[in-house]
């Protein structure tokens, strides 16, 4: 199949084929054709298979049919982080390029004044975060009375992270009679529920099976206690071929941790994550997407919108908090169609969460193994050294050295695990979204339809 078969406007497909895209992924030749119908559509498609481009192609077809009232917008993308919509709004730059259309984004952590200026001028397409622009919108800003077209992208991201509320009163201001997309790497009751709440007898277009994580991705599960994480990742780059590494992390301040050790070693890296600005995090994105910075270590949230081709490798530093984002987290490797490699550390702890993973996915995952050259005894004697050089008196450290007290490297081991939280994996959900917004003004204006 071909991009001209498709019933693209002429200019976005000159544009399409300026990017070097020589032919539809699954998701575009399935979604495009009907988008283009004008019909809703629900879309199962995880990151990395070109599903931004399957909403954006034909979203641009249809807006440079016709133009905007002055001051309306006419179509709006929802996602879930300022990340993916910076990244959404790169790609519509590029694929309107030859079109006289207006995009404007809107997202958190930057002023508002501009965004609020776009919103009065009005654009075509208005790409945003939830919260923010129900913050605005509740502040008067924005008209949507004839919006044609709602995008919500990375749906069930946005539900994770508690943005319903906020999207459900934005959707309440909207036109009934639109075209609702949505897209979301898996397709869950909740999903399933959003479907009938906003969408009107909607296609499912649905590439490879559910819940499976990107076929283009190798994965392997390594054995490795909490304590030898660090020495491991440290192993696994100075393997060759380890050129551009994603790193996972539970936590903002495992994050940092890893990179200031693997700083410590010599290894350049950054990190990004929700306590950083948001200049900070578009910093180390372009040092990453660059080469300045070989790895990238991010938590689950920040992740989202990560768009760097080329990653070689991802490594699941720590298992996953919700077991979809294992989907998420692998699909940042192995784009379109590029290989990818993850790799997964294994504690003790993760072996039951391993086997729910192996249930969501439908199959079983690689066996756990070893990492080719990693020497687990040498790793954990010096996991001890330094340990006990943090922590140990002064008169104790002469204790320590080559094959001392196996037993007691074991205990200090075990006790080096830290025991998770009861319901840890699937409490704690984190809470974004409806700042503020006060009495449904969005409502309000829907209804009365008196600003014009
Ligand atoms: P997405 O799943 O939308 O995040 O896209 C993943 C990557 O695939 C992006 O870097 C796109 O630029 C790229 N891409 C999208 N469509 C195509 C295509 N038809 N051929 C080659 N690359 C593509």
């Amino acid at each position: 199949m071909t991009f001209d078969q498709l019933g693209l406007h002429e200019a976005v497909l000159k544009a399409v084929s300026e990017q070097g895209y020589t032919e539809p992924t699954p998701i575009q030749g399935a979604a495009i054709p009907v988008v283009l119908a004008g019909g809703d559509v629900i879309g199962i498609a995880q990151t990395g298979t070109g599903k931004t481009a399957a909403f954006t192609l034909p979203l641009l077809t249809r807006l440079a049919k016709s133009k905007a009232a002055r001051g309306a917008v006419r179509a709006l993308v929802l996602a879930p982080t300022r990340e993916l919509v910076v990244q959404i709004h790169e790609n519509v730059a590029a694929y309107s390029r030859h079109l006289p259309l207006s995009v404007a984004t809107v997202y958190g952590g930057v002023g508002e004044r501009s965004q609020i200026a776009a919103l009065r001028a009005g654009c075509d397409l208005l790409v945003a975060t939830p919260g923010r622009l129900l913050d605005l919108a509740s502040q008067g800003h924005g008209d949507f009375r004839d919006l044609e077209v709602l995008v919500l992208d990375e749906a069930d991201r946005m539900l994770d992270m508690g943005f319903l509320p906020s999207i459900r009163r934005i959707v309440r201001a909207l036109p009934r009679d639109r075209q609702t997309l949505m897209f979301s790497a898996t397709l869950s009751k909740e999903i399933e529920q959003l479907t009938s709440e906003f969408q009107k007898s909607p296609k499912l277009v649905e590439v490879g099976r559910r819940s499976n994580p990107a076929e283009t991705v190798e994965q392997s599960l390594y054995e490795c206690p909490h304590n030898l994480k660090q020495a491991m990742l440290t192993h696994l780059l100075a393997q060759p071929g380890w050129d551009s590494v994603l790193v996972f992390s539970r936590t903002k301040h495992g994050a940092d941790r890893i990179c200031r050790k693997l700083a410590k070693s010599g290894v350049e890296a950054m990190a990004i994550h929700a306590n950083r600005s948001q200049s900070q995090r578009q910093r180390a994105l372009e040092s990453f997407r660059s080469g300045q910075a070989r790895v990238l270590v991010a938590t689950d949230i920040a992740s989202r919108g990560i768009d760097v081709d080329g990653i070689t490798h991802v490594v699941n530093f720590d298992f996953p908090d919700q077991l979809e984002d294992y989907v998420h987290r692998i699909g940042r490797t192995g784009r379109a169609k590029a290989t990818g490699k993850a790799v997964t550390f294994i504690t003790s702890e993760d072996k039951q969460e391993l086997r729910r993973l192996e249930r969501m996915v439908g199959k079983a995952l690689p066996p756990l193994t070893r990492p080719e050259g990693f020497d687990y005894e040498a790793a954990t004697r010096e996991a001890f050294s330094q340990k006990s050089e943090d922590t140990a008196p002064r008169q104790q450290r002469h204790m320590r050295g080559p094959g001392h007290g196996r037993r007691e490297l074991e205990q200090q081991q075990k006790q080096q695990e830290p025991p998770r939280k009861p319901g840890q994996w699937h409490g704690g959900r984190p809470q974004g979204g409806a700042s503020g917004g006060g009495g449904g003004f969005l409502a309000r204006r829907s209804a009365g339809r008196g600003r014009r």
